[in-house]
């Protein structure tokens, strides 16, 4: 079965038949996304960053959607997705390695046309050792405060005195990344801006990369010639400024049992719950093997239609409780659908509650998950 039988197959199967949790998501509004960003930094090219499959969401739907967009530039983080990568989008997108390359895989990089970032002086030579000139233009980062890839200002100085590599290394595009644009009034935000605008010097008239969704907010300052935002087009927070954004994912899980109990009954590992009086329960089929976070049990709830069902005792490995108490008798049966993300509550709000951030949500989402696409033409 090909790739895409295989997703218009996933695509088709309707909910109902679903047992487990389901993500739900809307590829029409990433594309939309993707779109407010292009309006927002006109003169910049928009990529798009599509690792750990798309922050958990699915690399190769949300690439194929995103190419309709004449999206043509794309990030992944190693070697292996953008493996996978090149084999759905064919061979004209770009497709750029954030975590660089192992020597081992230099060649592999320019028979299958990738281009891994190259984030030091030694991954820089073995790339023009290698062979790359006249093959692929070279994408070099520079660090510029944030210590992680990327290289230091002497780093800089000693490619540039190292004879011919200069040269040898046809620079396609100098990037940097933004530690701390999710807090835009931060200094640290300035700083590397500076820090950047010096290492362009160095390099001059190589195009530009600094922005991923957050320091597209901080304005056309920051845009330069390439922007590579991840967590916008996912609908994810990323800094305060962030507007013109739409959740793109819902996330909902199955009533696996419904049950009365006494008052003064547990509940859940640990006894950590005990009821006060009688109460009626469902019991969800989603647990923290499916990333939803133990820590939220302590505030959190599942929504039915509108009505909020707190979370009682801890969230085990495949199941939580709710009190459905409120809810008129027959309102609620097994099988029924909860919402966990969704309107009522924003992965962003459930991170909160659990003590992370959005893409940490995201990303452990995943295996389990069963994925249906909308939003979806298969043109
Ligand atoms: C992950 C990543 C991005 C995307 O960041 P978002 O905050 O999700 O927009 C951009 N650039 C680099 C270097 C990254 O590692």
């Amino acid at each position: 079965m090909s790739a895409l039988t295989a997703l218009s197959a996933i695509h088709h199967s309707p909910v109902e038949r679903i047992s487990g949790p389901v993500l739900h998501i809307d590829l029409d509004a990433i594309a939309q996304n993707h779109r407010a960003l292009r309006r927002l930094a006109p003169a910049a090219t928009i990529a798009a960053v599509v690792k750990a499959d798309a922050y958990g969401i699915g690399a190769e739907p949300v690439a194929r959607r995103l190419l309709e967009e004449d999206c043509g530039l794309f990030f992944v983080a190693t070697f292996g997705e953008a493996v996978a990568l090149r084999r759905v989008l064919g061979s004209t997108p770009e497709i750029l390695i954030l975590n660089g390359v192992a020597p081992a895989d230099i060649a592999a990089c320019h028979a299958l046309r990738l281009t891994p970032v190259l984030n030091s002086l030694v991954q820089a030579k073995a790339w023009a050792a290698a062979g790359a000139q006249g093959r692929r233009k070279a994408v070099l980062q520079v660090d510029t405060g944030m210590s992680r890839l990327g290289l230091s200002v002497a780093e800089q100085a000693q490619l540039i005195a190292t004879p011919g590599l200069r040269e040898q290394l046809d620079l396609g595009l100098i990037m940097s990344h933004l530690a701390i644009a999710d807090e835009p009034d931060h200094p640290g935000n300035v700083a590397q801006w500076q820090a950047f605008q010096s290492a362009r010097q160095r390099f001059p008239s190589v195009p530009a990369s600094l922005a991923n969704s957050a320091g597209l907010f901080l304005g056309p300052d920051y845009h330069f010639d390439l922007c590579r935002p991840g967590a916008a087009l996912y609908g994810i927070e990323s800094g305060p400024r962030m507007t013109g954004i739409r959740p793109v994912m819902r996330l909902t899980a199955p009533v696996i049992q419904i049950r009365t109990i006494e008052r003064d009954t547990a509940v859940g590992y640990g006894y950590s719950f005990r009821a006060s009086r009688m109460m009626r329960l469902a019991t969800v089929g989603v647990g923290y093997a499916d990333g939803w976070p133990r820590r939220f049990a302590e505030s959190g709830a599942a929504y039915f239609g509108d009505r909020r069902l707190p979370i009682v005792g801890r969230v085990s490995m495949d199941s939580f409780s709710v009190d459905v108490s409120a809810l008129p008798g027959e309102a609620l049966k097994e099988g029924d659908r909860l919402e966990l993300i969704g309107p009522h509550q924003s992965a962003d709000d459930v991170a909160r509650a659990a003590g992370t951030i959005g893409y940490e949500i995201l990303t452990s989402f995943g295996k389990r998950h069963h994925k249906i696409y909308s939003g979806w033409s298969l043109s």
